[in-house]
């Protein structure tokens, strides 16, 4: 590898290593402490099991999803929220699909009218391509009522992993970020088109309700982003850990 790349890469890895440091000690793990003993339990539950993740940011191209009460639109902050999730995954040693990672939909080339339908089922395949992975998939929630707010999560009915890992989630987020939050966790039916059909363990997490002005607010807002980034990845780690 030429000096010049692995020292851009190794200037990468130390901004990434300190932001994790400063994001978790500010959730209330005690420092960096917990944080090098997690992935010290990585490395040993890595041993024979793969830790293979899709993330798959909900939306995007022609299809923007919700638009917040300040304007912005759902697909972006999917997008922002899962590449940093991405990050944080992939310094925990997880190996990380993206659905997409840019603006595009993945339906994009199908004729007008089979766009939405043809980015489902390309979703759909990455994760029947890759059976042994969890699916993550990340979207922004709307309501009429601008009083709805918190973390909402939405498991698949095919495995009883994906029930479990969203009870891991819930309970990591609302511990660390949203105590006040006491939302239960749904079981997907067919209006989740993903969920209902995925044979992976997977779950859907709506990150909370961007017709809500404060929380829009921390939802575009990029700190914000990181810490609840940072708890999905914790709650993802302590669910390998403890799967078999
Ligand atoms: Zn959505």
């Amino acid at each position: 590898m030429p000096g010049k790349i692995k020292r851009k890469l190794l200037a990468e890895l130390v901004i990434f290593t300190v932001l994790f440091a400063v994001v978790a000690a500010f959730l209330g793990y005690t420092g960096f402490v917990i944080g090098q003993s997690d992935f010290a339990s990585a490395a040993v539950f890595d041993a024979g099991k793969t830790k293979r993740i899709i993330v798959d940011p909900g939306h995007g191209g022609e299809d923007g999803g919700a638009t917040g009460i300040n304007g912005r639109v759902e697909k972006e902050l999917n997008l922002e929220l899962s590449q940093k999730l991405e990050a944080f995954l992939r310094l925990l040693d997880f190996d990380v699909i993206m659905t997409r990672d840019s603006d595009v939909s993945l339906g994009e080339d199908a004729e007008k009218g089979k766009r939405k339908m043809t980015d489902l089922v390309k979703r759909l395949e990455i994760a029947e391509n890759n059976p042994d992975s969890v699916f993550l998939s990340i979207h922004m929630n709307k309501f009429p009522q601008e009083v709805c707010k918190g973390l909402q999560i939405w498991y698949s009915p095919n495995d009883d992993g994906s029930r479990r890992l969203a009870d891991i989630i819930k309970n990591t987020v609302q511990t660390d970020l949203q105590s006040g939050n006491t939302r239960e966790n749904k079981k997907a039916n067919s209006s989740i088109y993903l969920l209902d059909r995925m044979k992976n363990i997977s779950v859907l997490v709506e990150c909370g309700f961007i017709s809500n002005t404060e929380e829009c607010a921390q939802l575009c807002d990029s700190a914000y982003q990181q810490k609840l980034a940072v708890c999905i990845a914790d709650a993802v780690l302590d669910f390998y850990n403890n799967v078999g």
